[in-house]
């Protein structure tokens, strides 16, 4: 099935890594997730929010982190 990342648009494989280097527009048929490269850096975000607000097991739920941005 084809992946796409919902953050970057880029093409992704079955493991998140991004397949295309550029941004392809939207496809509705592609099921839609994070890939690595943005896994990553969400992550950054998340720990320095975390580390100020020293609260690690209130992680927001993958359904919002659209709301981050
Ligand atoms: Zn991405």
């Amino acid at each position: 099935m084809l992946r796409q990342c919902a953050w970057c648009l880029r093409l992704m494989d079955s493991v998140g890594e991004p397949t295309s280097s550029l941004p392809v527009a939207k496809i509705y048929e592609a099921s839609h997730g994070m890939c690595r490269a943005c896994g990553n850096l969400w992550l950054e975000q998340v720990l320095q929010d975390t580390e100020k607000q020293a609260a690690l097991q209130s992680l927001p739920m993958k359904a919002d982190l659209t709301c981050l941005y």
